[in-house]
C-alpha cells in the first residue's frame, strides 16, 4: 500500500521488565469515580456512569526511572493533575459481565488525565462537549505497564501524587464508586474493546493546577512511579 501522505507511529508504552512495547489503539476515561473527587467538583446526587475518550496521540508513553517532559498546554491557565489507575486491554470483547471482565486486561499501569479545568467547567457550564477541557495534546502521560500475569488484579492499593516533593492527592483504588470490572463492563456497552484499549479509570480527590517546571510524581501500589516534567 502507498499512502497518500507519510504515515505516523501509535503509541507504545512500556512493560516493566521486558523489551517489548504495548500498542495503544483508543483511550477511554471514566469520570466522577471517587465520591471525594465528585465533592470538590461540586456534584451532588446520584450521577450515572460516563466516560469520555482523549485521542490516541495524545498519550505520552513514560519510561520506568525516568522523567518524561509534557507541554503546558495553550488556552489554559488552569492545567490540572488527575493520577488514575489505568487498566489496559488484551483481550476483545462487547457486553462484557464484570465478573468476566479482568480475562480482558493484560495489565495495569499508572495514568495521568490532565485537563485544562477552566475549558472543561466553562463546556460544562455552557452544555457543550468537554473535548477542549480533557482531549489535550501531551494530556495522557502513562507509565510502564506490569502484566496482570505477574500482578494479578488489585482491588486495593494505595494511589498517590505528589508535585515537587508535596503530597497532592492520596487515596486508594478501593475508593472507586465503580471498580475497574464494572467500569469495562459499562464501557463494553457502548464500545467493543479491542486490544490497546486504555482505560483510565478515574481520579480522587486533591486535583489542583500545575505549572510549567513542575515535577509530578504519581504512584499506585506496586507499580512503576511515573514521573513528569511540566514544560513551557
Ligand atoms: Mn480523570
Amino acid at each position: 500500500m502507498k499512502l497518500a501522505i507519510p504515515g505516523w507511529d501509535i503509541p507504545t508504552l512500556a512493560v516493566f521488565g521486558s523489551a517489548e512495547r504495548f500498542p495503544v489503539r483508543r483511550v477511554f476515561c471514566m469520570g466522577l469515580n471517587y465520591l471525594d473527587h465528585k465533592i470538590e467538583m461540586g456534584v451532588t446526587g446520584e450521577v450515572p456512569p460516563f466516560m469520555f475518550t482523549k485521542a490516541v496521540n495524545h498519550v505520552v508513553p513514560c519510561e520506568a526511572d525516568a522523567v518524561t517532559d509534557i507541554k503546558y498546554p495553550g488556552k489554559t491557565t488552569n492545567y490540572q493533575w488527575e493520577c488514575e489507575l489505568t487498566a489496559v486491554i488484551g483481550k476483545r470483547g462487547a457486553n462484557i459481565p464484570a465478573a468476566r471482565a479482568n480475562e480482558h486486561v493484560w495489565g495495569y499501569a499508572v495514568g495521568l488525565d490532565m485537563t485544562r479545568r477552566d475549558l472543561q467547567l466553562w463546556a460544562k457550564d455552557n452544555g457543550l462537549p468537554w473535548e477542549v477541557g480533557k482531549d489535550v495534546e501531551q494530556s495522557g502521560p502513562v507509565g510502564a505497564i506490569v502484566p496482570a500475569s505477574t500482578m494479578g488484579h488489585p482491588q486495593t492499593a494505595a494511589l498517590w501524587l505528589k508535585v515537587n516533593g508535596e503530597y497532592k492527592q492520596k487515596s486508594d483504588i478501593a475508593q472507586m464508586i465503580r471498580p475497574t470490572p464494572e467500569i469495562i463492563a459499562f464501557i463494553s456497552e457502548y464500545y467493543t474493546l479491542e486490544p490497546g484499549d486504555i482505560i483510565m479509570t478515574g481520579t480522587p480527590g486533591g486535583i489542583g493546577p500545575a505549572k510549567p517546571g513542575d515535577l509530578i510524581e504519581a504512584g499506585v501500589g506496586d507499580l512503576p512511579v511515573l514521573k513528569v516534567r511540566v514544560v513551557a
